[in-house]
C-alpha cells in the first residue's frame, strides 16, 4: 500500500463515529497521486483553481466527483459547469446567478454551498453571518431554477489556539441549525456543513461537520515553488 493509500485508510477509519464525506483536496498534486487515492476507493476530490480542475477532469476517470473549493470568478464558471459535483465557495448572489446561467446552458442543476466568513481574522471571501437568512429567503435566490443550495462552508482562522477554532466552527454549526429551522424555498436544503482541513478536522467533526476537505494529510505538503 502506498503512503497516500495508507493516509486515506487512516482518515476513513477515524471518521466511522460520525458519518462524514471526505473530500481529498488534490490541488498542485499530479494525476498519478489522484489515481493512487482513486485505487484506494476515494471518489470525491477537490481543487481550488478552475484551470487545474478542468484539466484533471479531462484526464481522469469520469466517476470522480469534483468539488470546487477555491475562490471562483464569475467569468470562469462556464469551464466547470458541465461536470462539477459541488461548488463550496459561493460568496455572492451575483456568482450564484452566473452558476445558474451556466448550469442551464449545460442542461443540469448544480449543487452549491454558501461560504460563510467565520474566522475572527479578516479574510476577503464569504458572506457575513447576518446576510444568510435574507439571502436564502430572497425572491432572487428562489427564482434560480438550476442551482440548489445544499449547505454551508467555512474556514477557521489558521491558529494554534484550539478554543478559537472551536468557537468559529461552533458558530457556523449554530448558523446551519438556525437556517434549517426556518422556512426555506425548494432550492435550498441545509444538508451539508463543509468544515475542517488537515490541521483542524477533528475539531470540525466534534462541531458537527458533515464534509471535511483534507489535502496535505493525504497527499503530503504542497510545493508551490
Ligand atoms: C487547500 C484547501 C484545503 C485543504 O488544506 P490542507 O490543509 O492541505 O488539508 C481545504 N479547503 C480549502 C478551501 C483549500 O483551499
Amino acid at each position: 500500500m502506498s503512503q497516500i493509500q495508507e493516509n486515506i485508510r487512516h482518515l476513513i477509519s477515524s471518521l466511522t463515529e460520525t458519518p462524514c464525506q471526505l473530500v481529498a483536496i488534490s490541488k498542485t498534486k499530479p494525476v498519478s497521486d489522484i489515481m493512487d487515492a482513486y485505487e484506494a476507493g476515494q471518489r470525491h476530490f477537490g481543487e481550488n483553481k478552475v484551470q487545474e480542475l478542468a484539466a484533471k477532469y479531462e484526464e481522469l476517470p469520469k466517476d470522480i466527483k469534483w468539488h470546487m473549493v477555491g475562490h471562483l470568478q464569475r467569468n470562469k464558471v462556464k469551464y466547470i459547469a458541465p461536470f462539477v459535483h459541488l461548488i463550496h465557495s459561493i460568496d455572492s448572489l451575483k456568482l450564484l446567478k452566473e452558476v445558474n446561467k451556466q448550469a442551464e446552458k449545460a442542461g443540469r442543476t448544480i449543487d452549491c454551498l454558501l461560504q460563510v466568513h467565520i474566522a475572527e481574522e479578516s479574510t476577503k471571501f464569504g458572506f457575513g453571518p447576518e446576510e444568510l437568512t435574507p439571502l436564502v429567503q430572497s425572491d432572487a435566490l428562489q427564482s434560480l431554477e438550476h442551482v440548489r443550495v445544499v449547505g454551508l462552508m467555512g474556514m477557521a482562522t489558521f491558529t494554534e489556539d484550539e478554543s478559537q477554532i472551536k468557537r468559529e466552527f461552533s458558530s457556523l454549526h449554530t448558523l446551519f441549525e438556525q437556517l434549517k429551522s426556518i422556512q426555506l424555498p425548494d432550492n435550498v436544503k441545509m444538508q451539508e456543513l463543509s468544515m475542517g482541513m488537515s490541521g483542524d478536522y477533528p475539531l470540525a467533526l466534534a462541531c458537527g461537520s458533515t464534509m471535511i476537505r483534507v489535502g496535505s494529510s493525504i497527499f503530503g505538503a504542497r510545493n508551490y515553488a
